[in-house]
């Protein structure tokens, strides 16, 4: 498969040029990290260099601690008004340059340009706008005291008020940069933190041009500092770092836990966003127009590098047949060809690597007995695309059914009790999201109710609003980003009691 990339606009070529070339660490307010240690960034399309960025360690997340943690008193003093206005102002910004920031990630991270033009930009401004309005809204309570200590006939009064956790550690993955990073700067800076963002390694750039949107809307110097690197330097000696007082992550399970091992020495507040295999279960009575494509575009939406893919299907057995082909002739219709191209509807996996990951879970099944119904191939010049793949004849202990594959991948097995899939769906490490494809209404209350999982979809899936908590139960973690409930993440509760 030969190719081409499509000639970039003027306005990338010129942020590449300026942050391309090694000045990548955003550190009280000043862009460095030229003529330091880099490392590269590829077009994973291609396998070909897009721009050198500064492998930030230690020293360089030192400093952007410290630049965090000096302007914190002076952000957390801001009026909510204000903050508001600096959040509205940059999700304003993004708007305007959202052709860029589409291009800047197809180019980083692969995916077909529409995924980020027309879903994932537009949900990271949502993210600005939504959490603009909740700086605004951010209240305590007072609270009628039961203390009988009256001394001199005085009386008690008590109330609590909301404070922001202090220097935000966000840590970030690969397959949705700019989003995933919007839902954690957002809420921080509504709720008066100040952040050192690590970007993923594969996929910083769309984090830089942000970083340079957020200083043009009026973020000040230090309250928002941006450290590139790898996980195993940058990434945990920000999460180890004894000044930062809360992470709040994205990215595996496996991660995650090494993150809560690094956090203990400060006993840091840690939020954790992680890995999902999230279950579809298709009822007899479902809507096929809805289901055969909804269910085919849970799993190969981004190349399923989407932490809610739908990438287990339960189907029942008598539609079984007709879904399976339904979503088979989808996945054989899909364009596949270079994101920047507008025709391409499936791009490559992020890395070489991760295709490789994808390619040796489907040979594990196959040679435990699976068999694939479509795809199942890696091809492309680099090594980094993975046919639309749908695997049947599993069995519930196979690798492919238990753990992430995190790419175009669909598990399929079939059922015909309502109960037992019930209790298959939720035999998992992961609780993170669900879906239900049913027209009845008392199914779609039960399985929502029954279902371990922190969102659960009818009829949809993959179906995201900046005024909905998403996040997961069991392994795929705790806390919430998106909605009010993110806001709880960087914020503490203060009592305070009166004699007056
Ligand atoms: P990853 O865990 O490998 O990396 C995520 C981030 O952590 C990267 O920035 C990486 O550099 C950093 N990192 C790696 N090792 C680290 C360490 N020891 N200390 C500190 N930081 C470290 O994840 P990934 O492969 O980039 O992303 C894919 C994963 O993210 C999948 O499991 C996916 O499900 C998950 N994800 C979850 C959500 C969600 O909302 N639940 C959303 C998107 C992705």
């Amino acid at each position: 498969m030969a190719l081409v990339r499509p000639p970039l606009s003027p306005a990338v070529t010129e942020f590449l040029a300026r942050r391309g070339r090694g000045s990548g660490l955003l550190i009280d307010g000043q862009w460095s990290g030229e003529g330091g240690e880099s490392f590269a960034t590829l077009d994973p399309a291609l396998g070909e260099e897009i721009g050198v960025l500064p492998r930030g360690g230690a020293a360089e997340i030192d400093a952007a601690v410290d630049a965090a943690r000096r302007a914190l008193a002076g952000w957390k003093a801001t009026t909510p008004l204000n903050r508001a206005k600096i959040l509205w102002a940059a999700a304003d910004l993004i708007e305007a340059h959202i052709d860029e920031l589409a291009e800047i990630e197809t180019l980083d991270q692969g995916k077909p340009l529409f995924v980020g033009r027309w879903a994932e930009i537009p949900g990271a401004i949502n993210q600005f706008r939504f959490f603009a309005g909740q700086a605004m809204a951010i209240e305590g309570q007072v609270i009628e005291s039961s203390i009988d200590y009256q001394p001199a006939g005085r009386k008690m009064a008590t109330w609590t008020k909301r404070e922001p956790v202090g220097v935000v550690g966000a840590i970030v993955p690969w397959n949705s940069p700019l989003v995933l990073t919007a839902m954690k700067l957002a809420p921080a800076l509504a709720a008066g933190c100040t952040i050192v963002l690590k970007p993923a390694e594969n996929t910083s750039l769309s984090a830089l041009r942000l970083g340079e949107l957020l200083m043009q809307a009026g973020v000040p110097a230090g309250v928002l500092n941006i450290v590139t690197g790898l996980g195993g330097e940058a990434g945990a000696a920000l999460a180890a770092h004894p000044k930062v007082d809360k992470i709040a992550f994205t990215g595996s399970t496996q991660t995650g836990r090494a993150i809560i091992d690094a956090a203990k020495g400060n006993l840091k507040r840690v939020s954790l966003e992680l890995g999902g295999k999230s279950p579809m279960i298709v009822m007899p009575d479902a809507d096929l127009e809805l289901a055969i494509p909804g269910v085919a575009n849970a799993i190969f939406f981004n190349g399923g590098q989407v932490c809610v893919a739908g990438s287990r299907l339960y189907v029942h057995a008598a539609i079984r047949d007709e879904l399976l082909e339904g979503v088979a002739k989808y996945a054989r219709g899909l364009t596949a060809g270079h994101g920047l191209d507008p025709a391409t509807q499936m791009g490559p996996l992020v890395s070489r690597l991760q295709a490789e990951r994808v390619e040796s879970f489907v040979a594990g099944a196959k040679a435990a007995g699976a068999s694939v119904l479509t795809g199942g191939e890696r091809f492309g010049d680099a090594g980094t695309f993975v046919q639309p793949t749908v695997v049947a004849d599993v069995t519930p202990d196979m690798a492919i059914v238990r753990e992430e594959v995190f790419g175009p991948v669909l598990v399929a097995q079939s059922f015909d009790d309502a109960d037992a899939v019930i209790a298959a769906a939720n035999d998992s490490d992961y609780g993170l999201a669900a879906s239900v494809w049913t027209q009845s209404l008392s199914h779609a209350h039960r399985m929502a109710d029954a279902l371990e999982a922190g969102t659960v979809w009818i009829n949809c899936h993959l179906m995201y609003d900046a005024a909905l908590p998403i996040g997961g139960i069991k392994q795929s973690g705790h806390g919430r980003d998106s909605g009010r409930a993110a806001l709880d993440n960087y914020l503490e509760w203060k009592t305070v009691c009166a004699v007056v």
